[in-house]
């Protein structure tokens, strides 16, 4: 396979399939599942991970934005996409001729959406949004609001230019095991199936209902409805820890890079900017083709460690832009064009991002988005490299 061998991703598409009929095992053989791939499939490359699941049999596709949902058509998708996010309301015919559902989370946006859509002659599909209590986009319906939001929602149902085939609600603690998470999910449940009973009353059907995410697909059977939404554990990644082994998911995504150099240094050298590390004598500093601008975070510097030949190698000094440094002393034969695993296992050693996450100070979703765009994504298929994306030269 021909990619630049500097810094790559692999992605194990075996994994994605895996975890996705995992995941499937969960839910009833009637239950849809919309596969979540935003933010390039969380860091995964879209392309490659959507045509994986679409032939596995994934029935919707999730994005954040209409320049995602257009890639994904670009890239073979074919099946229904729903844009969880803002649209520009200008942009109401783009959205009908690439058969791309909006999510309506408002009544003011639904007519702004709706006046477009009539104004540009097409109709576009819709999911409706209900705020059950992330305070974030979508119908107010926390707290006594049911009634008026289900009011709002009838108006944006009657609008002329869209049409409304579904309804769906986010949790914001699905993956939290304490008592009052869980009390919280089930009152956002709870508020979800009133709203739509109160548009029942009024003849306002869907056709899908949806509110899972993994951790609700997880961790709330009873509240699988029509179809879940499955973001993060397709990629192997556990949504938390107290989600952590309640189903066997495989990480999809390892992350290498090269040696480039190899010096024994004196006693007292500094290493990196800063000098935020000194040497002992003979120490062998060993720098590698990776830095902050590849989604390889300064944060870990003098914190994280890499594998190099089945050994722990710990990072030393500041991570630069396009370096970073590891102390190999001990470590037989490091050389100069040597692959290092910045994440992944080898040897029985291993390194995740839920390691990055937690000397980050952050989730493992947050790790897997941020690995930059200059580092290829690598495929592989029954343990072989059957493709790579480079996004610096785009040769997908
Ligand atoms: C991102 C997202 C998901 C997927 O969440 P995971 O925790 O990654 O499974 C589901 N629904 C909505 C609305 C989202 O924004």
């Amino acid at each position: 396979m021909d990619y630049l061998r500097r810094s790559w991703a692999q992605i194990d598409l075996d994994a994605i399939k895996a975890n996705y009929h995992e995941l499937k095992k969960q839910v009833s053989a009637a239950c849809k599942t919309m596969a979540i791939v935003k933010a390039d499939a969380y860091g995964h490359g879209d392309g490659y991970v959507s045509r994986a699941l679409q032939e596995e049999g994934a029935d919707w596709f999730g994005v954040s934005n209409i320049n995602e949902a257009v890639s994904l058509r670009r890239q073979g998708i074919t099946k229904p996409i729903l844009i969880l996010g803002f649209t520009p309301p200008a942009l109401a015919g783009k959205l009908a001729a690439q058969n791309i559902t909006q999510t309506v989370y408002s009544l003011d946006y639904a007519q702004e959406l709706s006046k477009e859509a009539v104004k540009q002659q097409v109709k576009v599909n819709c999911h409706v949004k209900v705020d059950t209590g992330m305070s974030r986009i979508g119908f107010f319906a926390q707290s006594g609001h049911g009634e008026q939001a289900a009011q709002e929602i009838a108006r944006t149902a009657r609008l002329p230019g869209l049409s409304c085939t579904g309804i769906f609600t986010h949790f914001s603690c699905s993956d939290e095991t304490a008592v009052s998470s869980r009390e919280f999910t089930r009152r956002q449940f709870n508020i979800f199936m009133d709203t739509i009973g109160r548009l029942k009353n009024q003849d306002i059907l869907f056709e899908l209902h949806h509110c899972c995410n993994s951790a609700g697909v997880i961790c709330y059977p009873q509240m699988h409805l029509d179809m879940v939404r499955l973001g993060n554990a397709l990629y192997g990644l556990d949504p938390s820890d107290d989600c952590k082994g309640m189903i066997k998911l495989v990480p999809a995504m390892s992350l290498y890079t090269t040696v480039t150099m190899v010096k024994q240094v004196q006693q007292g050298a500094q290493v990196s900017y800063g000098r935020r590390y000194t040497a002992q004598e003979g120490e062998a500093v060993a720098s590698l083709a990776i830095g902050y601008a590849d989604g390889y975070r300064r944060n870990l510097s003098n914190k994280g460690r890499v594998i190099l030949h089945g050994q722990y190698a710990p990072i030393i000094g500041t991570v630069c832009m396009d370096q970073t440094m590891v102390d190999v002393t001990g470590i037989e034969g490091v050389a100069s064009g040597d692959t290092v695993t910045l994440v992944g296992e080898e040897n029985g050693k291993k390194v995740t991002l839920d390691d990055f996450a937690k000397i980050n100070g952050t989730i493992n979703y947050e790790e897997a988005c941020l690995i930059g765009r200059r580092v290829p994504r690598v495929y592989i298929q029954g343990g072989k490299e059957v493709a790579a994306v480079d996004y610096i030269i785009q040769n997908f």
